[in-house]
């Protein structure tokens, strides 16, 4: 992983003065020692503050944050520290919260499947609660053990089963955010209006504290069955997860490891994987015994179209057995004791073939400074990690590794992508930021940073690139924003709600996306969507006449909710001089910046108007 530096560090001797003031708000660290020690990720990327606080309780850091308004402080807040994106940096100048020791379970509500909890508590911990009650916490990212759930809540974390049950956003009823004024908000799922919690959600620690989380929780699943096929070349492992994607069966799980990936994980594993294949997919399936054998028989099928060999797992031993290589693929990266980088691009998932290619194209390229780039990842998501190795002590890798990263977004964009799945930006996709989004898409999410912490003093220097010239003033995109914080927002009943006039329909069955143009009528998509034996749970069979993207600005109550869960992206004007701007992607994980989609839904024109919208479908069965 590249090493960063800090950006900037705030005064020294203030940070001083502001330890005395928290006090009797947290235990107070200086030990140079617990300082460096705690300021790392999981990574070794980091730094050491001027201190280490430790709230004494969750109520403590409205207080602690109000001190640091008022002292100028800035605060870098720390959860498990196990981030992939150098989303820590603190410097002597700065101030790390650790939040680990807030990791009370505060009720469980069996009858309401909900859970109530701190946002230090530890995923696995939450999980091994919930397991006696039948339940448990869907995002399940491989850190688990490490992860906090407020750390899952602020990164938007996914993992091996968001393919079926979705990412952490799709589980959040509500978080206590305490923003850096020291004022404290709650923000729900239900709310009406912009989706402010879908903001919060992703945001990187940079516009609030979560200081508290009722999350949704679902039934274990009866029964889960794993396979495995190993293919020949990497094309015929990608062709088949997109044929399983089309298929209309929604498996729990889809995996991929590379070739690079089964041989580098082999060195430190004995994973039992076969050596000789190109790639190989895992799957699991899950739900009723019923369901189980209907979608196995399937995938099965598809798996032995191209595959040169298919194991099955059903029994619990079994499938530990062939899930343990790949659980273990981020220990084999440290382990290996190589210069790394853990690449996240995320593609349409019938274009994983192309930017398999384009990866190993890459690699061959640059095979005089790098060793080899293995790719593993959430490929039923369209997900890929390939994680480039290099010899430290090679002067051609710093280069070799540069190029080789660019070369990977610029494939993944080109392919429709993006340049953060589900790691986040924190400070090393920063300088990919102004690739993925053009100064009026950057301007907008600065104006959000900036409605949120006006003094930035919250966790400096992740995720937004430096102002360049070339961003325009958004006014008034920034007072809506300021307005929805602070209690609602008043848009202009002349406001457009839709631009363009675009009505055309397209769905990809590989990839399972609609694209809709925000002029069409819900009576037009009903009947497109019909056609082709699809399904998308935003689309109500009511007030047809309505356009697609009236409803999403005007969405309340279940129509809003339905909206949230499946809406992928949005091409959306701009309020200030209505410019064009797209924020998400037809991609289904996408955590590059702030969620900024999620502030028209509900928001009357507030942010400006749709042009086109997209969104998940499903295979009618
Ligand atoms: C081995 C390994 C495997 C991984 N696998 C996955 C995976 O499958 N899927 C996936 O999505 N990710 C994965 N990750 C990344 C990581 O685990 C997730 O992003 C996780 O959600 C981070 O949680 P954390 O508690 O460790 O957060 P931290 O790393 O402590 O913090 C993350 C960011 O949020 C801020 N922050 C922390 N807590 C709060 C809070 N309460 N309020 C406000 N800001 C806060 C921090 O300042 C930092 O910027 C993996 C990481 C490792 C090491």
């Amino acid at each position: 992983m590249s090493t960063q530096t800090p950006q900037h560090s705030g005064d020294v001797t203030v940070v001083d003065e502001f330890a005395q003031a928290v006090a009797s708000h947290a235990d107070v660290t200086t030990d140079q020692a617990v300082l460096a020690e705690r300021g790392r990720d999981y990574w070794g990327v980091g730094g050491v503050a001027g201190l280490l606080l430790r709230p004494h309780g969750r109520d403590d850091i409205a207080p602690i944050m109000r001190l640091a308004a008022q002292h100028h402080v800035e605060i870098v807040p720390r959860g498990g520290a196990s981030n992939c994106s150098g989303g820590m940096m603190p410097t002597a100048g700065r101030v790390l919260l650790d939040l680990s020791g807030l990791d009370q379970i505060l009720e469980i509500d069996t009858g309401n499947y909900c859970a109530r909890v701190e946002p230090g508590v530890i995923n696995s911990d939450l999980q091994a609660a919930l397991e006696p009650h039948g339940l448990c916490f869907s995002p399940d990212p491989v850190s688990a053990h490490l992860a906090t759930v407020g750390g899952n809540i602020i990164e938007n974390a996914g993992g091996p089963h968001a393919l079926k049950y979705g990412v952490t956003y799709n589980h959040v009823l509500s978080v206590v955010v305490v923003l850096p004024d020291g004022s404290t908000i709650r923000l729900s799922a239900d709310d009406d209006g912009p989706d402010l919690l879908g903001v919060v959600i992703g945001s990187e620690g940079t516009l609030g504290i979560i200081t508290e989380a009722t999350v949704a929780l679902r039934p274990i699943a009866a029964v889960t069955h794993s396979l495995m096929g190993a293919f020949a070349t990497a094309r015929e492992g990608a062709d088949t997860i997109a044929a399983v994607i089309a298929s209309g069966v929604v498996p729990a799980a889809v995996e991929w490891l590379d070739r690079s990936g089964i041989a580098g994980l082999q060195q430190f594993y004995d994973t039992g994987y076969p050596l000789d294949a190109d790639s190989i997919v895992l799957i699991d399936v899950d739900g009723t015994a019923q369901e189980v054998a209907h979608d196995q028989k399937i995938v099965e099928r598809v798996l032995r179209e191209r595959a040169t060999e298919v194991r099955i797992a059903e029994e619990d031993k079994a499938r530990a057995a062939l899930w343990y290589g790949r659980l273990n693929a981020p220990n084999s990266v440290v382990q290996s004791g190589k210069g790394f980088f853990i690449g996240d691009v995320t593609v349409p998932r019938d274009r994983i073939p192309e930017m398999q290619e384009a990866i190993q194209a890459t690699a061959a390229r640059h095979c005089d400074g790098l060793l080899f780039i293995a790719v593993c990842g959430h490929a039923g998501d369209g997900d890929l990690h390939p994680t480039t190795f290099y010899d430290k002590d090679n002067p051609l890798a710093p280069s070799a590794l540069e190029a080789a990263n660019n070369e990977i977004i610029e494939a993944a964009l080109a392919l429709g992508g993006t340049i953060t799945g589900e790691h986040g930006v924190g400070t090393e996709k920063i300088q990919f930021m102004t690739r993925r989004f053009t100064p009026v898409e950057i301007a907008a999410q600065r104006s959000i940073k900036k409605a949120f912490d006006p003094a930035g003093l919250l966790n400096p220097g992740i995720m937004l690139p430096e102002r360049s010239a070339a961003e325009p003033e958004l006014d008034a995109f920034g007072a809506a924003v300021r307005g929805a914080l602070t209690g609602g927002i008043s848009p202009d009943p002349r406001a457009p709600l839709t631009a363009g006039e675009n009505t055309d329909i397209a769905v990809n069955l590989g990839n399972l996306s609609l694209v809709v143009g925000a002029d069409a009528t819900l009576d037009q998509l009903n009947g497109y969507l019909d056609e082709r034996g699809v399904t998308c749970a935003a689309v109500p069979t009511t007030g047809q006449e309505r356009t697609i993207g009236e409803l999403v600005a005007t969405a309340t109550g279940v129509e809003r909710a339905a909206i949230r869960h499946v809406l992928l992206g949005a091409d959306v004007t701009v309020v200030d001089g209505q410019l064009p701007a797209r924020f998400g992607a037809e991609t289904m994980k996408d955590v590059a910046g702030y969620d900024t989609k999620r502030l028209y839904i509900g928001a009357h024109g507030a942010f400006g108007a749709l042009r086109t919208l997209i969104f998940k479908i499903a295979v009618k069965t």
